[in-house]
């Protein structure tokens, strides 16, 4: 089947482009976002794919269903970014990949745990610049420390299990348990998770009842000095609340993979321009705020098993058939 594939880097070509050969189907890279501009450019491709900050509005279903298009593979596990109503009512299918490697993601939630905490970023600087003081790089012990995990599905069960390995108290909340996780840790409302927790990590998805969980309320709550990370979605943070936990030393540390207005700055290179977004520019200006751009799911893992997913969703459209990664049915 003939495919437009938006926001495509080198990465992607690599990945796909060996998993369409594999499955016959006729991949057409584009490197545009996914827009109501660039919707066009998918006129008579009878599927698309796209990533996390391809935004399927209303306007962009419309252009999509208008230009021919019946299927959208999403190459990524959350789909917040697609109005699966405008699509089933215009007759788009949508499919993502819901599982790739919960590891990749989990153990990139912890690397930014223990980088905040020993400060490794630091520490490189220093030492190439012939800096050996260890002044100002005091860490503590990961041992012993309460980590109160918020959402428990795959990614969360994954950081739990590595967060229980290191000796952490686990303490886990999300609004369906999962049994197999009592073991690593203790499901406890969220109230008294944010409570005791001196590092807390967010692994539950966008949605209506997540967006901007963590408030001005719920900072509140939390011991100073906490540490906070978000490698799931940037709404479940409201930002300029979190700039004043920072500034008031509430925050401890604040590491993220993710931002609410990522889709403008993050996967291109905009080092020789001035970031205009102001609230980003004030968060990446504290001493202990680590930020990376989205790349927690960025391992050779993630990416062969999500090119072979979305293949196989598109072949599973071409043959009729209906599979459980399908979101708009
Ligand atoms: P999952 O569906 O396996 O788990 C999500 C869990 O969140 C579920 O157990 C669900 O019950 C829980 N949940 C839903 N609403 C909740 C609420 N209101 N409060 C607490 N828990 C709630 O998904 P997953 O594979 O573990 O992925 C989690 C999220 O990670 C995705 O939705 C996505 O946003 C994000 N993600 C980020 C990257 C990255 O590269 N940074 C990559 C993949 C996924």
């Amino acid at each position: 089947m003939r495919v437009a594939v938006f926001s495509t880097k080198n990465y992607d070509r690599e990945f796909l482009l060996p998993a369409a050969q594999k499955t016959g189907h006729d991949v057409t890279f584009f490197e545009p976002r996914l827009t109501t501009q660039t919707a066009v450019l998918a006129r008579d491709f009878p599927a698309i794919c796209s990533f996390v900050n391809d935004h399927v509005d209303t306007q962009v279903a419309e252009a999509l269903a208008a230009g021919g298009t019946k299927f959208v593979a999403l190459r990524c596990a959350g789909f917040n970014q697609v109005d699966l109503e405008a699509c089933r009512k215009l007759g788009l299918r949508v499919a993502r990949v819901p599982a790739y490697s919960p590891y990749a993601v989990a153990e990139h939630a912890v690397g930014l745990m223990l980088a905040l905490n020993r400060k490794y970023h630091k520490a490189y600087s220093r030492v190439r610049e012939g800096n050996f003081s260890i002044e100002g790089l005091l860490g503590f012990d990961m041992q012993g420390k309460t980590v109160g995990v918020v959402g428990t599905g795959k990614i969360g069960a994954a950081t739990a299990r590595i967060l229980a390995g290191f000796g952490c108290r686990v303490l886990l909340y999300d609004v369906v348990q999962n049994d197999e996780l009592r073991s690593r840790g203790q499901y406890v409302p969220l109230e008294d998770l944010l409570a005791e927790s001196d590092i807390i990590t967010l692994h539950c998805p966008l949605s209506l009842q997540t967006y901007h969980m963590i408030s001005r309320a719920s900072l509140e709550r939390m011991k100073p000095g906490v540490m906070l990370i978000n490698t799931s979605r940037g709404a479940l943070v409201n930002t300029p609340a979190v700039i004043d936990g920072l500034k008031s030393g509430k925050i401890g540390y604040l590491g993220l993979d993710v931002y609410e207005e990522e889709a403008d700055l993050f996967f291109e290179d905009h080092s020789d321009r001035v970031i205009q977004d102001d609230v980003f520019v004030r968060l990446a200006t504290f001493p202990n705020v680590l930020i990376t751009a989205h790349q927690a799911f960025f391992t050779d893992t993630a990416l062969t098993e999500i090119a072979r997913v979305t293949m196989a969703n598109l072949t599973a459209f071409e043959q009729g058939e209906t599979t459980a990664n399908e979101l708009s049915r």
